[in-house]
């Protein structure tokens, strides 16, 4: 980009400013440059409209980070910014985009009425910036400390894990024999996708000795520890997974006044104004 261009002033500007839920932290070096908490967003450019339209690509991230990098222009990594960003910046920037209202259908379980509901962002990506995210687990006088996954990482995980579900479906000609082994097979692998999340969850170790960050040595650890360990983290990831989740919205039926929740999700579906 060029600072002489003549036609600079007619750019576009930032429309608004977040700070971010991660407060900055679990960045790689030079991942992110600026404040974090006063950070500019600007709107999508018709180019970063039509790369995001992409269906491939937006769900493995790869096209959802270019716009990032595009709209926040202090994320300078978006594939290595920790994921519990990603909801409250692609918020962001559909609000400096779109506006600030997102439509959402919702069918009534009670009378099937279709509804449509203007759901207003703004106290959602509040809820994120006031969030904290919880990191040490104490057990005894040992202390986990655990990290949010890098939106590369988590990317990764759903692709797998879309790619392992839509397998168990696709038995083909096979004897029931071959069959068996086949789901085997795929169970076996959904089950270590799990234990590779965990283990990418774990930061490191704090023990009256020292602080361990080897992974090698962590696993090491968690195959020679009570079962209880164990479920400890687990739990711990899961609370924090689910306060990270987007807030579920309190919704009323047109028609016969039934309340219910909706989910919101950052999804293409939603995404386009
Ligand atoms: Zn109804």
């Amino acid at each position: 980009m060029s600072d002489f261009n003549p036609l600079k002033k007619y750019y576009r500007q930032p429309k608004l400013f977040v700070s971010l839920p991660s407060k900055g932290l679990f960045y790689p070096a030079g991942a992110l440059q600026g404040d974090y908490n006063n950070m500019p967003v600007f709107g999508m450019t018709g180019m970063d409209e039509i790369l995001f339209k992409t269906p491939d690509a937006l769900f493995n991230g790869e096209a959802s980070s270019k716009v990032i990098e595009s709209c926040c222009p202090y994320i300078k990594d978006a594939r290595n910014m920790p994921s519990i960003d990603v909801d409250a910046i692609l918020m962001s920037i559909r609000m400096a985009t779109y506006g600030e209202m997102m439509s959402i259908g919702h069918t009534c379980k009670n009378c099937g009425t279709d509804n449509e509901f203007d759901i207003d962002l703004r106290p959602v990506v509040d809820y994120f910036s006031n969030l904290k995210f919880e990191s040490n687990i104490a057990i005894g006088e040992i202390t986990v400390n655990v990290k949010p996954l890098s939106y590369k990482e988590l990317t990764d995980f759903s692709v797998e894990n879309f790619k392992l579900q839509r397998m168990l479906f696709q038995s083909g000609d096979m004897t029931e024999e071959q069959q068996q082994e086949h789901l085997n097979g795929i169970y076996q692998r959904l089950a270590e996708l799990q234990v590779d999340l965990f283990m990418l969850s774990i930061a490191s170790v704090t023990t009256p000795e020292g602080v361990v960050e080897d992974v090698e040595l962590i696993r090491d650890w968690l195959r020679n520890a009570d079962r209880p360990v164990y479920s400890q983290i687990k739990q711990h990831l899961e609370k924090n997974k689910e306060t990270w989740d987007i807030p579920k919205q309190h919704v009323k039926c047109s028609e016969c006044g039934t309340e219910d929740t909706v989910s919101i999700t950052m999804d293409q579906a939603n995404f386009f104004g």
